[in-house]
């Protein structure tokens, strides 16, 4: 009798090897789109697919607008793309106007920019009974002095903006600017090839933001995963699907993910680097973090990223 209920409370509990699972934030920056060419068919074809495949899976994501892109191409069409991200369900936050950075703007400029960011998707969210929250560093650069980066975090918290942290990305910025070189050639071969090395690129890096992660707090946590508006993401977002899967990272929301205590962890990093969030941590910290298996992305990649970026 008593080892058969012995029994059953093991059957019934977790084993002692079973843990909840770590889970993951995916957010989306530069929408309305990020691509290299300005081709407004391209861009809202890259939007659909994306937002399809987010749906198919069901996963919860967040895009961060740059609405200065707006006017890059058709103001109409762009509008349109971001009423389809909140039509669907998903939330937009700030990414600044242009896209720059208060390594190279006054807090003051900085903070307009921001500002002057939120003209449409602000009024958008509410016309959709939403709030606009979330903020985004571009670059991830966050200020080279602690006066600057405080005055723009004093204004954020004035302006009701929560910031949004990265602690896990896939360089996926680089692979994309090819990848639209190789998809708009219509060269298959090499498109399947950068397709490949995108998601292996992926897979172990996930792999060592995972150990980097336990590193530092020693148990699962919730990651927010960088990534872009991007074709290359429209078309691998199965395969992506797949990886997360295989990592075990349950797809959650920003705010979800947010509510895991190490976000709570102050930042006290101060410089010109666009620093990932567990970086930042561990130096606070004066914890190691398991980077020596870090690779950059392949050569051929680095190599026509360099030769297609005109931007920066
Ligand atoms: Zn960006």
């Amino acid at each position: 009798m008593h080892k058969h209920v012995f029994l059953a409370a093991l059957l019934l509990a977790p084993p002692l090897s079973a843990r909840a699972g770590d889970t993951v934030a995916l957010t989306f920056d530069d929408l309305p789109g990020l691509t290299l060419h300005n081709s407004q068919p391209y861009v809202n074809d890259a939007n659909a697919r994306l937002l399809d495949g987010l749906k198919r899976h069901g996963f919860p994501a967040i895009g961060f607008v740059n609405e200065g892109k707006i006017a890059d191409m058709d103001r109409t069409q762009q509008t349109a793309l971001l009423e389809d991200w909140v039509a669907a369900g998903f939330d937009l936050g700030n990414h600044t106007y242009s896209h720059e950075s208060p390594n190279k703007l006054s807090a003051r400029a900085y903070t307009a920019d921001i500002l002057k960011g939120e003209r449409v998707i602000r009024p958008l969210l509410e016309s959709h009974g939403k709030t606009l929250t979330w903020f985004r560093y571009p670059y991830l650069e966050t200020g080279p002095t602690k006066k600057k980066k405080t005055d723009i975090e004093a204004w954020l918290k004035d302006h009701n903006y929560r910031i949004a942290p990265v602690t896990m990305e896939n360089s996926d910025w680089m692979f994309s600017e090819p990848y639209d070189d190789a998809v708009t050639r219509k060269n298959a071969r090499r498109v399947a090839k950068i397709r490949a090395e995108y998601l292996a690129y992926t897979d172990r890096t996930l792999t060592l933001y995972q150990k980097a992660g336990r590193a530092l707090f020693g148990r699962d946590m919730a990651y927010v995963m960088l990534l872009h508006d991007t074709r290359l993401n429209a078309d691998c977002i199965d395969d992506l699907a797949d990886i997360l899967k295989r990592h075990d990272l349950g797809v959650v929301t920003l705010e979800q993910a947010m509510a895991d205590p190490a976000y709570q962890t102050p930042d006290t990093y101060v410089g010109k680097d666009g620093l990932e969030w567990l970086e930042r941590w561990s130096r606070g910290l004066n914890k190691d973090l398991p980077w020596d298996d870090f690779k950059d992305p392949p050569k051929d990649i680095q190599t026509a990223y360099t030769r297609l970026d005109t931007d920066r």
